[in-house]
């Protein structure tokens, strides 16, 4: 046992030295290194691979020279940020958000991987498998449903002003490991449930339900600005936290709001309390999150292998826990 393993750990130093001799040799022939590089490595089918509403980690390894690693996938960006492993060498990492209602099948993930004016292309497949999302029955006051030409005004004019609040994102990563559940409670598990409101069918639950009493603190889940606070119609008294990156989270239905736009939060800190205002059925916590762009299961931050500042291993894949009832009936939400 002890000798197999002194036998690996002289393995993966042997490794080491290796990556960090390639590594040396690029810095000093980046560009004629790549070219003579065979195109079979790029991409291999099922290289990563997750569920509509999932979080993918995805690690560029021995490029700790590079200023610049960028990825594409679905014409979204998604910005990768240098991360250090102790005893390996640096590497870079995107968290690559699978939107709750992106088409299963397979992408690319196109990388460019920038060292000062010069850039190289990496390709990667990513598999977007169909997650079995829940169907919800809801009824709600007509009112709240079939908006009057003043309320859907009010609902456009309020898209509009979230829309212009996110629209430039904090270009530095705010967030630490660990992810802190807001609050402790029920997780309903609903989702990207598709949601059909007095009979007729409506958008998909682009978040997660947390049962709570009225009145329990609402922490954030980690660190970040305050971009907005918003008393909106549907979303009732709410906070979006910017992490940096493109990475938000959202608290909806508060009672009460106790940060400010524009402060600095930490991980763990109490921003609000559970209420049930806007478009709720009873005091519940909507907790919802933007990753560059895609909807994702908020639930799968904490499950994000990030602990103490080490990062996982290249391929590592983000399952969200549980699978999803087809039906199901949940006593809040919205
Ligand atoms: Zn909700």
């Amino acid at each position: 046992m002890t000798t197999s393993k002194q036998t690996d750990m002289r393995i993966s130093r042997l490794d080491r030295t290796l990556i960090v001799a390639v590594v040396l040799l690029s810095s000093v022939f980046p560009v004629e290194l790549f070219s003579n590089t065979p195109s079979a490595p790029k991409g291999v089918d099922g290289e990563y691979s997750g569920k509509q509403g999932q979080v993918l980690v995805v690690k560029v390894k021995g490029e700790e020279q590079a200023t610049e690693v960028k990825g594409t996938f679905l014409k979204r960006t998604i910005p990768f940020f240098r991360e250090f492993r102790p005893e390996e060498p640096a590497g870079y990492i995107g968290l690559l958000g699978i939107d709750m209602q992106d088409e299963p099948g397979t992408y690319e993930l196109a990388v460019e991987v920038k060292q000062g004016e010069q850039a190289k292309q990496l390709s990667f497949n990513v598999l977007v498998a169909k997650e079995k999302f829940a169907v919800e029955h809801l009824t709600l006051p007509k009112d709240k449903v079939d908006l009057d030409e003043k309320a859907a005004a009010r609902w456009k004019a309020e898209q509009e002003q979230v829309k212009r609040a996110l629209a430039e994102d904090s270009r530095l990563k705010l967030w630490r490991s660990n992810f802190v559940e807001p609050v402790t409670g029920k997780r309903t598990g609903i989702f990207g449930s598709v949601r059909i409101m007095n009979g007729q069918p409506r958008n998909p639950h682009n978040g997660e339900d947390i049962g709570a009493p009225l009145g329990a603190e609402v922490a954030a889940t980690n660190d970040g600005i305050v971009r907005i606070t918003v008393d909106h119609l549907f979303s009732g008294k709410g906070v979006f936290i910017d992490h940096g990156l493109g990475f938000y989270t959202m608290y909806f239905h508060l009672s009460e709001i106790l940060v400010k736009d524009g402060d600095l939060i930490t991980a763990g800190q109490i921003i609000g309390k559970v209420g049930a205002t806007g478009r709720a059925t009873g005091p519940h916590l909507h907790w919802g999150v933007k990753l560059n762009g895609a909807r994702v299961n908020p639930y799968s931050l904490l499950d994000l292998p990030f602990k103490n500042g080490v990062t996982p291993s290249p391929n590592a894949t983000v399952q969200t826990p549980g699978t999803m009832p087809t039906s199901q009936t949940v006593p809040v939400r919205e």
